[in-house]
């Protein structure tokens, strides 16, 4: 594996800014898929920028008119919700359309991973 930086910014606004420095930068955030990249050299960034101590980023919301999930809502949380599952119950009560399940066997992707797409 070819050597990188790694930062862990608190904020977009640093986060940003370490996104946009010299050389190939990549976003790490629960890494279910990222480390298994960089394990088997398909990405080999310079520096990795390890998002999940922004705290702007992390959960959900759901309003009157929508939902919205920050890019660090984690797939456990969003499936265990019960106002979200009254309000869309698409989103939680088909526990088979996510990782959720599953990842059951590998308890700790349950707690990191997030939706993608
Ligand atoms: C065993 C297993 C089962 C899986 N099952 C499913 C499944 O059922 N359904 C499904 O949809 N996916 C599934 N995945 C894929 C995985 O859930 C997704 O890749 C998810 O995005 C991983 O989230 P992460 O937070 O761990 O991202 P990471 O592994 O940290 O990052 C994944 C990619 O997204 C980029 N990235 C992450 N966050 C951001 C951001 N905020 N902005 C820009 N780029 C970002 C990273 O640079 C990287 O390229 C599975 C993966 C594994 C290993």
């Amino acid at each position: 594996m070819k050597n990188f930086s790694y930062v862990r910014p608190a904020t977009l606004e640093d986060a940003f800014r370490a996104l946009g420095g010299e050389g190939r930068r990549d976003v790490l955030a629960g890494g279910t898929t990222m480390v298994d990249l960089l394990k088997i050299g398909v990405v080999a960034p310079d520096a990795l920028v390890d998002i999940t101590g922004i705290e702007a980023l992390d959960g959900h919301e759901v309003g009157s008119e929508r939902i919205r999930f920050g890019a660090l809502a984690r797939m456990s949380d969003v499936g265990d919700d019960e106002t979200l599952s009254a309000a869309c119950p698409a989103l939680t009560n088909r526990p088979e359309l996510f990782a959720i399940e599953r990842a059951r066997p590998f308890k700790d992707k349950r707690i990191v991973e997030r939706a993608e797409g």
